[in-house]
């Protein structure tokens, strides 16, 4: 088949990539999505749990590359999950058919509504949180675990001992909501369907009960008849043609990354929806290699949502810690984000490791005070990172108020088990910013400086949104696809 001369081509199927795809297929356009990962529904592999790393588990590595405990040799394979490694910091991303939503934890937090209007002051916050919010939720499928069902079911022994203990130290609870369907899970925890998120399953993919992107937008996307999903094919650059389109250069690859063939594609319009690592690497690589032209804001207002991740040992050692079984699924949070000094909320974090290691993990989600850059070095041929220790001061401060805090009220320790010194402070889940909407783009993602360009993923939040953040995404991502369809922008 020859792709000369595609209408629109969709680069990354993740959040940003699957709402563009769907909407542009329901006005009747023919789109082209290419994605670097595996189409796993179509290949037909099932994805492997936590305990037994498989074909699944790691982008092309020798060793599994969960943020611990990694004694599991491998043969590469195009897996679920890849790590991005820089001087201070790495950073997970999820690759396929669906993008992170293969391996995130599913859990769908709508930013507040005031932090949404600071993060993001020209957006008409009225019209997110009465339609584009209400309106993901419902396509991503989201739904809140039963209270009774968390209350009763052994797995969740992690999540109401960290509630427990939070209200014992005087912090705020909340349920956090996600796209893991609650129903399915309780029918796996009575042996009616097989188990999934009670059986490890996180992280490296799901096999039952996620409702990962490949089961809404794309499914739907697909049902339309003009979407084109082309899996294991690899944008290596983008040219700028005289006539204002695109000539993409893209290896398709097997499953082991050998080469299979190196294609030309051509398109009129392009989206990038390579999540904010991908499309910072296409957008800055094809400049320094072909002098693809970009505004200078590209790679500005870069962030990790401010994670930072830390854990306690011994949880109540004496009532038996936070259980030998655990749902993969996290239900809990703490919301300390109204207070001044130390504003965080943190994920009340399984760690399902099949014997109780009496540890509570805690991802936390703070400001972003100081922002970071991102460049292309051309020597090493890959992308820098400006990001150090500075950058994290003021998490590690509130990670440590935090510890110090459930410590004095229900004992234990900063884990060591987990991390060297109790902190994860170069973990990061969220990387966000770099091509940041009304900065680099115009107000709906087209990118400045060019006609028939636009970014629709998570590079256009500016590097914090205070919660967990694919929700946002999709909901940016709906906004300017609604947009330029209405301005005509794709006729
Ligand atoms: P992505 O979802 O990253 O999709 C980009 C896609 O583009 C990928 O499939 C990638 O393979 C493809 N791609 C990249 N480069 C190329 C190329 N050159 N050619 C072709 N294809 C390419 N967020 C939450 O809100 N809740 C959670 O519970 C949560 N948990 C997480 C847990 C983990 C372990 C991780 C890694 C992330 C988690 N996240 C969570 C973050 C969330 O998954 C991401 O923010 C989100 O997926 C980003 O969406 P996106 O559309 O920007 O891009």
């Amino acid at each position: 088949k020859d792709y000369r001369d595609v209408p629109i081509v969709i680069i990354g199927s993740g959040y940003g990539g699957a709402v563009s795809a769907l909407r542009l297929c329901e006005a009747g356009k023919k789109v082209v999505l290419l994605e670097m990962g595996l189409n796993w529904e179509k290949a037909g592999i099932p994805f492997s749990n936590l305990l037994k790393p498989g074909k699944s588990s790691a982008w092309l590595k020798t060793k599994s590359i969960a943020p611990f405990m990694n004694i599991f040799s491998l043969t590469p394979f195009t897996g679920t999950l890849d790590r991005l490694d820089f001087d201070h910091i790495k950073i997970w991303v999820g690759r396929g058919v669906g993008g992170g939503s293969l391996v995130n934890g599913g859990m769908a937090v709508t930013p507040k509504e005031s932090y949404f209007k600071e993060v993001f002051p020209d957006l008409d916050a009225e019209k997110f949180y009465s339609h584009y919010f209400p309106l993901v939720r419902e396509e991503l499928k989201v739904n809140v675990i039963d209270e009774q069902f968390l209350k009763d079911c052994p797995y969740y022994k992690f999540t109401r001992v960290g509630e427990e203990e939070a209200h014992k130290a005087g912090f705020k609870t909340i349920r956090v909501p996600n796209v893991y369907d609650f129903k399915y899970m309780e029918k796996e925890f009575r042996n009616e369907v097989p188990r999934s998120a009670l059986n490890t399953e996180v992280i490296y993919g799901n096999n039952h009960g996620k409702n990962s992107l490949d089961k809404t937008y794309l499914r739907k996307a697909m049902e339309t008849g003009n979407l084109e999903i082309l899996d294991l094919h690899r944008v290596q650059t983008i040219q700028l043609n005289d006539d204002k389109s695109y000539t993409l250069n893209v290896q398709q690859t097997d499953t082991s990354g050998a080469l299979i063939a190196d294609k030309v594609f051509t398109c009129k319009k392009l989206i990038l929806s390579a999540g904010t690592m991908g499309t910072l690497q296409l957008l800055l690589q094809s400049n320094a290699e072909n002098g693809f032209p970009i505004h200078e804001k590209i790679g500005k207002n870069w962030g990790n949502n401010g994670n930072f991740m830390t854990g306690r040992n011994w949880v109540k050692p004496l009532s038996g810690g936070t259980g030998a079984k655990q749902s993969t699924i996290p239900v809990g949070g703490i919301d300390n984000w109204d207070d001044p000094e130390h504003p965080f909320f943190t994920e009340i974090a399984p760690l399902p490791m099949g014997m109780d290691v009496a540890t509570a993990l805690y991802l936390l989600i703070n400001r972003v005070d100081k922002k970071g850059d991102v460049f292309y070095n051309k020597t090493s041929q890959s992308l820098t990172l400006n990001w150090n220790e500075s950058n994290t001061l003021k998490m590690r401060e509130n990670a440590q108020y935090f510890i110090r805090k459930m410590n004095k009220a229900n004992g234990g320790t900063r884990s060591h088990l987990l991390f060297d010194n109790g902190f994860g402070a170069d973990i990061c889940y969220h990387p966000l910013g770099g091509c940041v909407l009304n900065e680099a783009t115009n107000e709906y993602g087209k990118l400045k400086d060019h006609e028939n360009l636009y970014v629709l993923d998570g590079s256009l939040i500016p590097g914090t949104i205070g919660v967990n953040p694919f929700v946002t995404i999709t909901a940016i991502a709906e906004y300017c696809i609604e947009n330029l369809i209405r301005k005509n922008e794709f006729a």
